[in-house]
């Protein structure tokens, strides 16, 4: 894509929607999975810290960056579970990708919608290592935003085609099997989450609120199932009873982040965890047996975000569905800015 340095490519919410809906949203999950899988391969290339959280009563903001040496990215996100009673989003971002080499921004992305997808594709990637074999049952337990985004990617990358919903507000299963329709999937809406549970080799936790919550109890999972627990992602806001944990094998992203923010935030600070990454790239080892419980204590990570906005840069060219934001000064010569300005007063 070719471009002056002083506009920045940016990706509205209008064009989000439009590129994924041109590359086909299980398309643009798998290629997307694949970017976030090359990018946990060179996993020690990249700059990592937990990302920098602002809390307040009713939330959290915040700051996600990351760099390879070539690249830097961060994202701007929040989590308010009360908003949507306000008709607001639980989870909104955007984000931004830079060139280290001169530190300008090479672009500007929403990043909610993108938010969605990466985190299904990741926990969608990460199950296709732990998941036992042939699993075709997900349930999914809360089914607000998120919910149809895991399920297309579990359907796209594992060929899970049954799902399990249960949500304590029935108007949001109805969405999800609205919005599924047609799609592929043989649906049941549960009363509770221990029958949505029932027959699952594959749960996936994905409720929103501020609060140690207790979604799964331990007389709830039974052996061999794959828990992705994708809703507890701050502190004080877990939805797994503790006993869960200790009898699973617990894959995490970046440790010194969830153990602030995960499920394992209720586990002492130094408790045995896999890192993911380890996995893909063959360090460390998955699935144990058929009878293990394994679970991905799902926080979102920063390199998700990157290779989501990496991913994304590399469609534009093709796709073409950006504007460009006049968002850099860039007066012709560089120590001229305040000229710059007086000049734009004679046009
Ligand atoms: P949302 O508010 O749109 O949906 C949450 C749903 O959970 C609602 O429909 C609500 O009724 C339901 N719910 C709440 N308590 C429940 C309970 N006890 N049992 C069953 N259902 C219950 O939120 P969202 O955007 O779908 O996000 C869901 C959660 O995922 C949030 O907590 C968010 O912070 C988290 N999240 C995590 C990641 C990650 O990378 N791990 C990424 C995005 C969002």
């Amino acid at each position: 894509m070719s471009r002056r340095l002083n506009v920045v490519p940016f990706v509205s919410v209008e064009h989000m929607m439009r590129l994924v809906l041109e590359i086909g949203i299980e398309r643009f999950i798998v290629e997307l999975a694949s970017c976030i899988e090359a990018d946990f391969l060179r996993w020690p290339s990249f700059e990592k810290s937990a990302r920098v959280a602002s809390h307040s009563v009713d939330g959290v903001i915040e700051l996600m960056p990351t760099s390879d040496g070539t690249l830097y990215g961060f994202k701007y996100v929040n989590g308010h579970p009360r908003n949507t009673r306000d008709g607001l989003q639980t989870v909104t971002a955007f984000g931004v990708l830079c060139d280290v080499a001169t530190g300008y921004p090479l672009l500007l992305s929403e990043m909610t919608i993108l938010t969605a997808l990466r985190t299904a594709a990741t926990s969608a990637l990460v199950a296709k290592h732990l998941a036992p074999a042939g699993g075709r049952t997900m349930a999914v337990i809360g089914n607000g935003a998120q919910a149809e985004f895991q399920a297309v990617a579990f359907k796209a990358l594992l060929g899970v085609d049954r799902l399990r919903l249960y949500d304590i507000d029935p108007a949001a299963s109805r969405k999800v099997v609205r919005n599924l329709a047609g799609k592929g999937f043989e649906i049941v809406v549960c009363e509770s989450a221990q029958e949505a549970v029932l027959g699952a080799q594959i749960v996936t936790t994905v409720t929103a609120d501020k609060q140690n919550a207790t979604i799964l109890t331990d007389n709830m999972v039974g052996a061999g199932l794959h828990i992705n627990a994708v809703g507890g992602d701050c502190p004080g806001k877990t939805e797994l009873h503790a006993d869960i944990l200790r009898r699973s094998d617990i894959f995490v992203e970046y440790p010194p982040q969830t153990r602030i923010e995960g499920e394992i935030q209720q586990l002492p600070g130094d408790y045995p965890v896999t890192e993911f990454w380890q996995v893909a790239a063959g360090l460390a080892p998955g699935r144990r047996s058929s009878q293990a419980i394994t679970l991905f204590d799902s926080v979102g990570f920063a390199i998700e975000d990157f290779s989501a906005l990496r991913y994304v840069r590399g469609q534009l060219a093709a796709h073409g569905m950006f504007t460009e934001l006049d968002l850099l000064a860039d007066p012709d010569e560089p120590r001229d800015l305040f000229g710059m300005v007086l000049r734009a007063q004679v046009k």
